[in-house]
């Protein structure tokens, strides 16, 4: 048997941190980083005595998500204690949701291999604290807990094991992370862990009705990684499969140097997390009319702007479904056109030019170090002529090295455009004085020759020659 017998099956527990201004179950703020130890209480420290109160506004995001992933929400939910004990963990068990989670049954759509529309389905979101962190020193002696993440409020949201490919998996955690960023409950910053996903990977024959045994890769916070573990994974499996042996359920480290999996804890010590009810807490009862209030403003969807883009900008079904699947470009696209007027060459920088710098440094949108005012204006001066758009490509290159107006990076460079026509002349002439065979092969029908003499008068300005007027002196030029 080979690779192409068998099928890949995925399920994904992504954990989304909430972008509440507080924590969960205190009034800790919870800011990404800090001092150790300093965005914290007693409550988040879990000292004796201590009660938590549930923050309303995690419940509302946590609605939000559900709604926007056509999840049913909970009228009535609780809080459970999962009972383990970890050294960040202070309390030694983490209030979470067990039987009564706030959403239920949901769905995202992605696009498959085919171009096919696919529902991936949610079994569940539901509201937990994150844990603190542990800081361990480079020689593995000692160990510091900061406890400044510990109660931050999470959701987890656990998908059906419907995705068959790492290729569908990243699609899978792309939507989810665009969704979220839409509805403004999380900054899902994965290099920051706001955005999370413990990958779950198994393999069967195909024609085979049973899942086959999973294994667990914990705590991926990158598309990259959870491509190439998935890949390592299923080649892994079907290797042990193929020889003989037997997958064994365990939970998996990825390490993206190695590029290999470890494994971290086996079945063997399964936990068994005791939950129960927190006494601590209250039901979490929604009436209809919360629901309905929270449905009511959700802010435009994804969907929604595609639509607004085919009409309002003109842009092609392409080009809508690139510039609305993550917020951050859409935004930019939206921002620089308010001010520069100009669509299509938007969209067009975004898309190209952009993208391309973006996949090659592994950025991700939310990680562009310029503003729209800076994409606009470089938008602003090509159109005006003030450089070219091959300068523009320069300008674009430095603005993610050194983020700056565009028009003061051209002024430090010296890269203004030329288009006095008295200076062009010279140089047209300089360069038809040096080239007498690309003349003399112009002159003999052979068009392309001028490509070449435009070609050196380039070199020669450093790309500044403004091009049209470039190519009109040589016409006239070369007819004398
Ligand atoms: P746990 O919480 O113990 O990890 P769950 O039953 O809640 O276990 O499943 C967790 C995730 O694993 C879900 O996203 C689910 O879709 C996925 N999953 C379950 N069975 C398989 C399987 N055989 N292959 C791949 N993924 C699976
Ligand atoms: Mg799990
Ligand atoms: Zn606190």
């Amino acid at each position: 048997m080979s690779k192409e017998d068998y099928e890949v099956v995925i399920g994904l527990e992504t954990h989304a941190e909430l972008s509440t201004k507080t924590k969960i179950f205190c009034s800790c703020p919870t800011e990404f980083g800090g001092e150790p130890n300093t965005h914290c209480c007693p409550i988040c420290m879990a000292m004796p005595g201590t009660l938590p109160v549930l923050n309303e506004r995690v419940v509302e995001y946590a609605v939000k998500a559900g709604l926007a992933t056509n999840c049913e929400i909970s009228r009535n939910s609780k809080n459970d204690r999962k009972n383990y004990f970890y050294p960040d963990l202070p309390k030694a068990y983490q209030i979470s949701q067990f039987d009564k989670p706030l959403c239920e049954k949901g769905y995202v759509e992605i696009e498959d291999e085919n171009g096919e529309k696919k529902k991936i389905r949610l079994t569940r979101i539901h509201i937990e604290e994150d844990a603190g962190k542990l800081n361990h020193d480079e020689y593995g002696r000692e160990s510091l807990v900061d406890l400044n993440r510990a109660g931050v409020p999470l959701i987890e949201i656990v998908s059906e094991p419907d995705i068959r490919s790492a290729d569908e998996a990243e699609k899978y955690l792309r939507k989810i992370k665009s969704i979220l960023e839409y509805i403004e409950v999380s900054d899902c910053k994965m290099q920051e862990g706001s955005l999370r996903a413990d990958v779950n990977v198994s393999v069967r024959k195909k024609g085979e009705t049973k899942y086959g045994t999973r294994t667990e890769m914990k705590n991926m916070n990158s598309f990259r990684s959870i491509v190439r573990g998935i890949e390592y994974e299923v080649d892994r499996q079907i290797e042990v499969l193929e020889n003989g042996g037997k997958i064994e359920q365990e939970t998996l480290r990825w390490d993206d140097v190695s590029g290999r999996t470890f494994s971290m804890r086996d079945k063997e010590d399964a936990q068994d997390y005791r939950y129960f009810p927190d006494p601590d807490l209250v039901a979490i009862k929604l009436s209809n009319e919360y629901i309905e209030n929270i449905k009511n403003n959700l802010p435009e969807l994804p969907e929604s702007r595609r639509k607004r883009y085919l009409d309002e900008y003109k842009l092609t079904e392409k080009e809508a479904n690139l510039l609305t699947a993550s917020k951050y470009t859409s935004n930019l696209f939206e921002e620089a056109t308010k001010i520069c007027n100009n669509p299509k060459a938007v969209s067009n920088w975004i898309m190209s030019d952009i993208a391309k710098i973006l996949n090659e440094k592994e950025m991700e949108a939310e990680q562009i170090p310029f503003t729209a005012e800076n994409l606009a204006e470089l938008i602003q001066l090509i159109d005006k002529g003030t450089i070219s758009n091959a300068i523009g490509k320069k300008v674009l290159v430095e603005l993610f090295e050194n983020p700056k107006a565009p028009s003061k990076i051209i002024e430090e460079k010296g890269w203004v455009q030329i288009s006095d026509e008295g200076a062009i002349k010279e140089i047209v002439l300089k360069i038809i004085e040096a080239n007498p065979q690309s003349v003399a092969d112009y002159k003999a029908g052979k068009d392309k020759a001028i490509g070449f003499l435009v070609g050196q008068a380039m070199k020669e300005t450093k790309g500044k020659a403004n091009p049209q007027i470039l190519n009109k002196l040589f016409m006239e030029e070369l007819k004398k």
